[in-house]
C-alpha cells in the first residue's frame, strides 16, 4: 500500500495545530483534518486562562516576547495577543460573602484571547508540508500493518486518507477514541452542559478576579463562573459568564434557563443590568477517566481525546509537541509512543490516582444549602488565602480553610461542622 503522506492528523485545536507545526518543523508530510470552516474561530466553551501555578501540569511556564515558553518541555509558543492578568479567584455565595484564594507576587492565571493563539500556530505551519482540509470530518479510522486509512467527510464528498501514522486531537468527546472502542474501559463520570455569554457592559465589582458563583439557587448541580478575556476589539476586556451544568440526577434543567434567570433575577442582577450578548459559546462535556496509555500500533490520542475533563490549552500544546516528535521516532524505527506514554503519565495530574480520587469523592459546595454557603463565607470573606486556579488541589485547599474554623463552626453551626467532618473521612477512606 502506498502512503499519501507521513501523518493524518485529525483536529486542529491547539493540540493538533501545535503538532501539526512541529511536525512540519521535523520535516514529516501531513494532513491536517478540521471540521470547523475556519480553524482560527472557536464556538466551544473555553475560558482561556493559562494556569500560572508552578509544576501545573508538569510545567513552569514563562512569558517573553510574544511567546509563551515551556521550561521543562523546552519550547516556546509564539502569542501576539493580549492578555489579562487574573490576581485571584473568587467564591462567592448566594448572598455575596466571599471566600478568595490568591498570590501576591504573580498572577494565578494569565487569560489569552483562544483564536489569536490559534491563529498564531496556525501560521507557524509550513503550507508546502502540511495539506490543510477544512470543513471536513473525520468518520472512521482502520489501522493497517503499516499505515492508517482515515475516512473523511467534505461538505458531503466522501472520501479516503492514506498516512503511515496518525494522531487523534479531536478534542475531549472524541468521536475517533468512541469507534475505536477505546472508551469501553473508562468510567464514565457523568457529563456536562455549557453555556457562555460574551457580555459587554457589566459592572463587576471584582476586577482580575475569576469569580464563580456557588450554590444551588445559581447552578442546582454545579456553578455558574466569569472572568475578565481580552477579547474585544483591540484587546478590550470582555466578561465571559458561564453554566456549567453537570446532568446528575432526574431533573432535567437547561443551561440556558438557568443562566438568564441567574443574569435576571438573583441577588447579583444589578451587575448585568446595562450588559449587551456579544458572543455565545457552549458545549457538552463528557467526563471519563483517562486512556493511561494513549496509543495503538499507528495511532496516537493527543490532548483532550485521551484525558479526563481536560489538558488545558496549555497542555494541549505541550501534547501536540511531545506527539509530533514521538511520530518522527517512530517512522525512524524508535520507540517514540512509549515515551510520549512516559511524558503523557508524569505530565498529567489525572494519571495520578492519589490526585484524580479527590476530584471525584472529594470537597465540593453541592453537599451544602444556600444558607450554609452564606454562614461559611461569612467566616472567609475578609482574608485572601494563598491558592491557585487548580482543579485538582482546590478542593483540598479550601476544606483545609474551614478545618481550621472548626471549632467556632461546632459551636455554631454542628451540622454544617458534621458535613465538614464527613468530607475528611470520605477523602481518608
Ligand atoms: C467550559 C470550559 C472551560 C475551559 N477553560 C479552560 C481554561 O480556562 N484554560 C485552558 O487552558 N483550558 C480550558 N478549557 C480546556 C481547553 O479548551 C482544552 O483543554 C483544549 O482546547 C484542548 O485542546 P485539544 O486540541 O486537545 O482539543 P480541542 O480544542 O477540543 O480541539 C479539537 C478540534 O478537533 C476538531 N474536531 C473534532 N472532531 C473532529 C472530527 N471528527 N473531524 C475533524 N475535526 C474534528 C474540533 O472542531 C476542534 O477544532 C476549558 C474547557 C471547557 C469545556
Amino acid at each position: 500500500m502506498e502512503y499519501h503522506k507521513d501523518l493524518i492528523i485529525i483536529g486542529a485545536g491547539p493540540s493538533g495545530l501545535m503538532a501539526a507545526a512541529t511536525s512540519s518543523k521535523l520535516g514529516l508530510t501531513s494532513y491536517l483534518i478540521e471540521k470547523k470552516s475556519k480553524i482560527d474561530t472557536y464556538k466551544r466553551s473555553c475560558c482561556s486562562m493559562i494556569l500560572t501555578e508552578p509544576g501545573m501540569h508538569g510545567e513552569y511556564l514563562a512569558f517573553e516576547n510574544d511567546r509563551i515558553c515551556f521550561l521543562k518541555n523546552d519550547f516556546s509558543v509564539k502569542y501576539t495577543g493580549a492578555y489579562t492578568d487574573l490576581w485571584q479567584s473568587i467564591r462567592i455565595s448566594p448572598s455575596g460573602n466571599t471566600l478568595r484564594l490568591g498570590r501576591k507576587a504573580f498572577p494565578v492565571a494569565k487569560v489569552i484571547n483562544k483564536a489569536q493563539l490559534l491563529r498564531n500556530l496556525l501560521d507557524e505551519i509550513d503550507e508546502s508540508l502540511v495539506e490543510i482540509l477544512t470543513s471536513t470530518v473525520a468518520g472512521n479510522l482502520e489501522e493497517e500493518d503499516d499505515g492508517v486509512i482515515v475516512s473523511v467527510v467534505e461538505k458531503g464528498r466522501r472520501f479516503k486518507l492514506r498516512a503511515k501514522l496518525c494522531l487523534v486531537c479531536d478534542g475531549v468527546n472524541s468521536h475517533i477514541v468512541d469507534i475505536l472502542g477505546l472508551n469501553r474501559n473508562r468510567k464514565h463520570f457523568f457529563t456536562s452542559k455549557v453555556v457562555s455569554y460574551v457580555l459587554d457592559k457589566t459592572k463587576i465589582p471584582y476586577p482580575n478576579s475569576w469569580i464563580t458563583f456557588m450554590g444551588r439557587s445559581a447552578s442546582p448541580t454545579g456553578a455558574i463562573y466569569m472572568l475578565p478575556k481580552p477579547i474585544g476589539e483591540d484587546g478590550k476586556i470582555l466578561y465571559e459568564i458561564s453554566q456549567g451544568l453537570p446532568l446528575i440526577g432526574e431533573k432535567n434543567y437547561s443551561a440556558k434557563a438557568l443562566l438568564d434567570n441567574f443574569i435576571e433575577n438573583s441577588h447579583f442582577s444589578e451587575w448585568f443590568e446595562d450588559a449587551e450578548i456579544i458572543d455565545v459559546h457552549g458545549t457538552t462535556h463528557i467526563m471519563r477517566s483517562p486512556i493511561r496509555k494513549p496509543f495503538l500500533k499507528r495511532t496516537i490520542f493527543v490532548g483532550d481525546s485521551a484525558a479526563f475533563m481536560e489538558v488545558d490549552n496549555q497542555g494541549a500544546l505541550m501534547c501536540g509537541f511531545n506527539a509530533a516528535k514521538a511520530a518522527q521516532k517512530e517512522l525512524e524505527g524508535e520507540k517514540g509512543f512509549d515515551e510520549y506514554y512516559q511524558f503523557w503519565n508524569t505530565h498529567f495530574e489525572f494519571n495520578d490516582e492519589s490526585l484524580l480520587s479527590p476530584i471525584i469523592k472529594g470537597f465540593g459546595f453541592s453537599a451544602f444549602s444556600d444558607d450554609e454557603i452564606d454562614y461559611l463565607f461569612s467566616l472567609t470573606q475578609d482574608t485572601l488565602y494563598s491558592g491557585y486556579v487548580n482543579h485538582f488541589t482546590v478542593g483540598r485547599v479550601i476544606l483545609n480553610i474551614f478545618l481550621e474554623k472548626l471549632p467556632q463552626i461546632e459551636k455554631e453551626k454542628p451540622e454544617i461542622a458534621k458535613k465538614l467532618k464527613s468530607f475528611v473521612e470520605k477523602i481518608n477512606s
